[in-house]
C-alpha cells in the first residue's frame, strides 16, 4: 500500500465563476498578446535578456545565465546599479517633476517626493553613509518606520554597494537582535518612534535593547519621527539630520555587478525559524521590473499603492524597487487600517487617487469583517486594477474585493510569490487572463512551474515547484548553505520546490492549497487546510478560519477548526453543527469538521500569516515552537487555555 504522504492532495474545492477582462481594459492593456507566452516559453533566457535590456546597464553583460544547480547567475560580467535605475534614469527625462513617492503618515501629515528630490535626498545620504566610512558590502541594519526615510535609506545602501537587511518595525528587540547578529552588521538605520494605532511603536529603545548583545554595532543613526524622548549613546548614535548636515546631494551610483548581494531579507518565519534570503542585483532587478509592469499593466499615469510593509520582500519589490525602477509613482502609508477609522485604507484611495491597489488576504478579511459601509462611504472610482499576495485568497473574499472594492469594474490579480523567488511567478496578465476567484492562474512568461506527485511526476495536485531558474530567485540562505538545499533541492533533483501544495485544473490553472507541511491526513485522503477554510469562510457568519489536522486515533487525523464569527454574530452549538453541515455540504462529507473552536483572533505572523503550526502545537499539548514571529502571543495563550479546557 501506499504511504500516505504519497497519496495526492484531494481537490475538493469546485470554483466555477469566471471573469474574462473587460474589452477595454484588454485594449488599452500593456500585455495583450497570448503569443507571450509561447515565445517566452520557446527561449525563456532569450525573454528575460529582453526584459533585462530595458534596464540601464553600465556593462553589458556576457553570458546571460549561468546554471550550476542549486546555484544560478544572470547576466554574468554585467554592471549595473539598482539605485541608478530608480531614479538617474528618470531625472533627465519628464519624470523629473513626476512624484515618486506619495506620502502619508499615520496622524494625516503627507508628503510627496518628485524623483528629482528623491534623486537628491539618496544621493545625499548615500554620500554621507560613505563618509562614515561605510563600503562595499557592508551590511546595514534598517529598522524604521513607513516613512519616506526608509526608502531613502534602502537606495541610498544600494547606490554604494552596502546590501541592507531591512528589518519590519513590529519585530521585537530579540527578533532584531538575532538579525543583526545573523547579518553581522555594525550599523543600525532606525527611527525615534512610528506611528502605529495612535500610539507610538518605541524604536529607538526597541533598538537600545537588542543592541545589548551586539557590541560590533558602532554606529546608529536615529530619524526624528515621533519626536518621543530617546537616549542616545554618546560616540554611537547621530541623528538622521546631524549624519547628513553639511553633506552633498552628490554620490555617484556604485557600477554593480550583476550578481553582486542586493540585500538580505528574513522571511515571515509562518513554518519556523526564519531564513536570510539572499538576492542579488541584475536578475532581481530584472524580475521585479517586468512582473511589475506587466501584472500591474503600468500606466504612466498611475498611482500605485500596494500596502505591504518594506519589511517584508513584497515591500522591496512592489513598494521601492519595482514601480521606481518603472518611473511610477508610488503610494507609502505608515499606519493600520483601522485609525482613526475603519475606512483609512479608502481614505487613502480617494485622496490620493489610487488606481491600483495590492493587498493581503488577510486585510480584505478584515474588510469584510468590518462591513461594506467603510469602503461604500468612499469615492473609490479611481481604481482600476486590485491585486493580493501572501496567502491563498478564498474565492469568498477575492469576490468580495472585486465586487465591493473595484465595483466589479477592475480585475483581480492573484500573485503567488515568495521572498526566495523575488518576484512574482504565478499570476494573471490583467489584459489576457480570464479569472477564477481563489486561483493564481498561469506563470508569469518564462516561469517554469508545474505541480508533481511524490515521485516527481506531473499531477493534478501535489507539490508546487519551479523547474527552470529565474532572474530574481535567491542565491542561496545567508550563511547556511546546507538549509538552503535541504530546504528547496533536496526533494526533487535540480528542481526548486516551494514548499506549497497546488492543484490544477483543465484549463492549467494554479490553485495553490497552502503549505504541504499543513497538510491534513484523514482517513487516508490527503485535504488541503485552505480548501476547508475556504468552505467556512463562505458561510455568512465567518470572518476569518484557521484548519488543522489533530491526531485521531482511528482516522488518523481529525480536523480541527478555528473560527472568528463576523460582528454581531454569536459562536453557539447551533451554529458549529451549522458550520460542519456547510463545510460537509460545500466539499464533502470527508472534509466535515470534528471540532469547532469559536476565536476572537487567530494567530498570526507579524506579516498577517496566520500560524498553523502553533494551532497543532495546541492541538497536540506540546511546548509552542518558534514563536517570535507571532504578531500578538496573548492570542496564542488564550487559545492555549480554551482548548485546555475543552
Ligand atoms: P517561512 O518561509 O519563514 O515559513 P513564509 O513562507 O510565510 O515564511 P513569505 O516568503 O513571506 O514567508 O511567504 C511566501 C508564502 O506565502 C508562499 O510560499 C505561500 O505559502 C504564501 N503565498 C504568497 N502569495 C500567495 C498567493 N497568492 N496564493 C497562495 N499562497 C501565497
Ligand atoms: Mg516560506
Amino acid at each position: 500500500m501506499a504511504k500516505a504522504q504519497d497519496l495526492p492532495i484531494e481537490a475538493l474545492l469546485r470554483e466555477k465563476r469566471k471573469f474574462p477582462p473587460p474589452r477595454e481594459f484588454a485594449r488599452r492593456a500593456v500585455v495583450n498578446k497570448a503569443s507571450v507566452y509561447t515565445e517566452a516559453a520557446r527561449n525563456p533566457v532569450r525573454f528575460w535578456e529582453a526584459r533585462a535590456r530595458e534596464l540601464h546597464w553600465f556593462k553589458p553583460w556576457r553570458k546571460a545565465l549561468e546554471w550550476k544547480p542549486p546555484y544560478a547567475k544572470w547576466f554574468l560580467g554585467g554592471k549595473l546599479n539598482v539605485s541608478y535605475n530608480c531614479l538617474d534614469r528618470h531625472v533627465t527625462t519628464s519624470r523629473r517633476t513626476k512624484a515618486a513617492l506619495i506620502w502619508e503618515g499615520e496622524p494625516g501629515d503627507t508628503r510627496t517626493l518628485t524623483y528629482w528630490d528623491l534623486y537628491r535626498e539618496v544621493q545625499r545620504f548615500a554620500a554621507a553613509l560613505k563618509r562614515h566610512g561605510i563600503r562595499k558590502g557592508d551590511r546595514v541594519t534598517i529598522y524604521m518606520p513607513m516613512v519616506p526615510e526608509v526608502a531613502i535609506a534602502m537606495l541610498a545602501c544600494a547606490r554604494i554597494g552596502a546590501p541592507h537587511s531591512v528589518v519590519f518595525g513590529g519585530f521585537s528587540p530579540e527578533s532584531l537582535r538575532d538579525r543583526i547578529h545573523d547579518a553581522d552588521s555594525r550599523i543600525v538605520i532606525t527611527a525615534d518612534g512610528g506611528w502605529r494605532r495612535g500610539a507610538t511603536v518605541p524604536l529607538k529603545q526597541n533598538t537600545d535593547d537588542a543592541l545589548k548583545e551586539c557590541p560590533d554595532v558602532n554606529t546608529v543613526i536615529v530619524l526624528r519621527r515621533t519626536g518621543q524622548p530617546v537616549d542616545m549613546q554618546h560616540g554611537r548614535d547621530i541623528w538622521w539630520d546631524e549624519f547628513v548636515k553639511g553633506v552633498e546631494a552628490k554620490c555617484p551610483a556604485e557600477p554593480m555587478d550583476s550578481e553582486d548581494l542586493l540585500y538580505l531579507l528574513y522571511t515571515s518565519g509562518s513554518t519556523g525559524k526564519p531564513k536570510g534570503i539572499i538576492h542579488t542585483t541584475g536578475g532581481y532587478l530584472t524580475g521585479i521590473a517586468a512582473t511589475h509592469r506587466w501584472v500591474f499593466d503600468l500606466r504612466e499615469e498611475d498611482v500605485y499603492w500596494c500596502t505591504a510593509d518594506v519589511g517584508w520582500v513584497t515591500g522591496h519589490s512592489y513598494v521601492v524597487y519595482g514601480p521606481l525602477a518603472n518611473g511610477a509613482t508610488t503610494v507609502m502609508y505608515e499606519g493600520t487600517p483601522d485609525f482613526p477609522d475603519k475606512d483609512r485604507f479608502w481614505r487613502i484611495v480617494e485622496k490620493h487617487g489610487v488606481t491600483i491597489c495590492y493587498t493581503a488576504p488577510t486585510a480584505i478579511r478584515t474588510f469584510m469583517k468590518w462591513g461594506e459601509a467603510y469602503p461604500k462611504r468612499c469615492d473609490l472610482s479611481s481604481l482600476r486594477l486590485l491585486g493580493t499576495v501572501g496567502e491563498p485568497i478564498n474565492p469568498e473574499a477575492w469576490v468580495w474585493y472585486w465586487k465591493v472594492i473595484g465595483n466589479g469594474r477592475c480585475p483581480v490579480v492573484d500573485t503567488w510569490w515568495q521572498t526566495e523567488t523575488g518576484q512574482i511567478l504565478i499570476t494573471p496578465l490583467p489584459g489576457l487572463t480570464t479569472l477564477k476567484p481563489g486561483s493564481a492562474t498561469r506563470a508569469f512568461p518564462g516561469i517554469d512551474a508545474d505541480v508533481l506527485d511524490e515521485r516527481g511526476k506531473p499531477a493534478a495536485s501535489g507539490y508546487l515547484v519551479l523547474r527552470k531558474p529565474w532572474p530574481a530567485m535567491l542565491r542561496g540562505i545567508w550563511g547556511d548553505p546546507e538549509r538552503f538545499v535541504q530546504q528547496y533541492w533536496s526533494k526533487f533533483e535540480n528542481i526548486y520546490f516551494t514548499g506549497d501544495g497546488a492543484k490544477r485544473d483543465d484549463d492549467g490553472y494554479f490553485w495553490l492549497l497552502g503549505r504541504v507541511d499543513d497538510v491534513m491526513n484523514i482517513s487516508g485522503h490527503r485535504v488541503s487546510t485552505m480548501e476547508v477554510e475556504s468552505a467556512l469562510v463562505d458561510h455568512k457568519a465567518v470572518a476569518e478560519a484557521a484548519v488543522i489536522g489533530r491526531p485521531h486515533d482511528i482516522k488518523g487525523q481529525a480536523i480541527a477548526a478555528f473560527v472568528t464569527v463576523k460582528a454581531g454574530v454569536d459562536g453557539t452549538d447551533g451554529l458549529q453543527d451549522e458550520l460542519k453541515q456547510h463545510v460537509a455540504r460545500k466539499i464533502g462529507a470527508l472534509a466535515r469538521p470534528d471540532d469547532i473552536i469559536f476565536s476572537a483572533e487567530l494567530p498570526k505572523t507579524r506579516s498577517g500569516k496566520i500560524m498553523r503550526r502553533l494551532l497543532r502545537d495546541i492541538a497536540e499539548g506540546r511546548t509552542l515552537g518558534d514563536t517570535t514571529t507571532l504578531a500578538d502571543p496573548a492570542v496564542v495563550a488564550a487559545l492555549k487555555r480554551q482548548y485546555d479546557e475543552d
